[in-house]
């Protein structure tokens, strides 16, 4: 990160002064994140920015020509150390459940995500400073609270702000250690930040809504109402990786399948959350209704392999469940009529291009000849929907 460049006595007492500040944190994390209101905390927490500020400004005053690479080679580990604790600060803050701290955590690991990949000193200094401003944002917020008051978040406007919470540690280290694997995978997989950044610059939000992938214990994915926050547990891709496994898919395409169809699954869940805050008309299932929306927003920008994912999930549980009638009195539609509104719609966009569904005999004929117009249909409905939400 920084080379060739040389610090002072004065620089490293400060530093070392400053990790004793960082190296602090430990200790009021779980107080900020539960209450986030108590005096000492908030002081602590300036505590930490100052020495941030401290960091800084000894980094902006550092003569370039004259750092040797040991003493470059040491300002590099000192400043992971210390973002290595801010790091772990972020984390509590994403998994204490309070929206405010969860969103403010995932800014500050952004923060500190740019600084690691800073290329050189005046680089690291700036995304020093972000990481102050922060930092100050949340002495804000504590001081706030300590008094009884709310702050809205500075942003104008919100956004889905997606975290992923480390999984616990298990019992029975194989599982933990793929638990942790399955994190890294749909962490690193851009697929979900960027599905929310586009909806975030097509629909304009009041507020920010979490977007946590996180062990629940239980497969599944939701959005919850109370508190506004979709929630994407770890297990429902740990089944499905498995399930995908046993019917024999190798393991390089598993990834993939599994984070397309995770994509899926997080449109799905913001068309619920869409309909709760914008509080948008639905007449029939919500769940069909969002459905059709995730598969309206990817093939309007033909992006088809969530969609083809989405399809082999639904017919993995229709298969699944070996003809029985299911759980027809469940909010959603059978998995096997889910797959078949699906794939009309896919059909229904394009025919020509997705001639195959029909002369392959997935859908049937007498379906099929109606589904231009129901595809026509429900892409309309939805534009006109959320045409008064949009964010240009
Ligand atoms: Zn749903």
């Amino acid at each position: 990160m920084v080379t060739g460049r040389r610090y002072d006595a004065d620089f490293r007492s400060n530093k070392l002064r400053n990790m004793t500040v960082l190296g602090g944190m430990c200790c009021l994390v779980p107080l900020f994140a539960g209450s986030l209101a108590a005096a000492s905390v908030c002081d602590d927490i300036n505590d930490i920015a100052d020495g941030w500020n401290e960091m800084a400004e000894g980094i902006y005053q550092l003569d370039i020509d004259t750092l040797t690479m040991a003493e470059a080679e040491a300002i590099d580990q000192s400043v992971n150390d210390a973002a290595n604790t801010t790091y772990q600060f972020a984390d509590d803050l994403i998994a204490s459940g309070d929206s405010q701290s969860m969103e403010y955590g995932q800014h500050l690991s952004n923060d500190l995500d740019a600084m690691m990949q800073a290329p050189g000193l005046d680089e690291l200094g700036h995304a020093i400073d972000l990481t102050v401003d922060t930092l100050d944002e949340l002495v804000d917020i504590c001081d706030a609270r300590l008094n009884g008051q709310h702050v809205q978040s500075q942003s104008s406007g919100g956004q889905f702000v997606v975290q992923f919470v480390p999984p616990p540690t298990l019992d029975d280290p194989e599982i933990t250690e793929s638990y942790n694997a399955l994190r890294s995978t749909l962490e690193s997989a851009p697929i979900f930040v960027e599905l929310a950044d586009d909806i975030d610059s097509y629909i304009h939000l009041p507020h920010d809504i979490p977007v946590t992938f996180q062990a629940c214990g239980q497969a599944n994915a939701f959005y919850d109402p109370e508190p506004r926050a979709i929630v994407m547990c770890y297990e429902l891709f740990y089944e499905l990786a498995a399930a995908l496994t046993q019917m024999g898919v190798p393991d390089q395409e598993i990834a993939e399948a599994v984070t397309d169809g995770g994509g899926f699954t997080l449109l799905h869940e913001m068309g619920h959350a869409l309909v709760d805050i914008l509080q948008l008309p639905v007449t029939g299932r919500e769940e069909d209704s969002v459905d059709a929306l995730a598969t309206v927003l990817l093939l309007d920008v033909d992006d088809v392999d969530p969609v083809l994912s989405a399809l082999g999930t639904f017919k993995a549980w229709e298969l699944a469940s070996e003809g029985k009638a299911g759980m027809v009195w469940g909010e959603h539609s059978l998995s096997g009529q889910r797959y078949y509104d699906i794939l009309c719609m896919l059909y229904g966009s394009d025919p020509d291009r997705f001639q195959g569904v029909v002369s392959d005999g997935l859908l049937p004929e007498e379906r099929a000849v109606r589904c231009p117009a129901e595809w026509e249909q429900k892409a309309t409905s939805w534009d006109v929907i959320l045409e008064p939400h949009l964010a240009y």
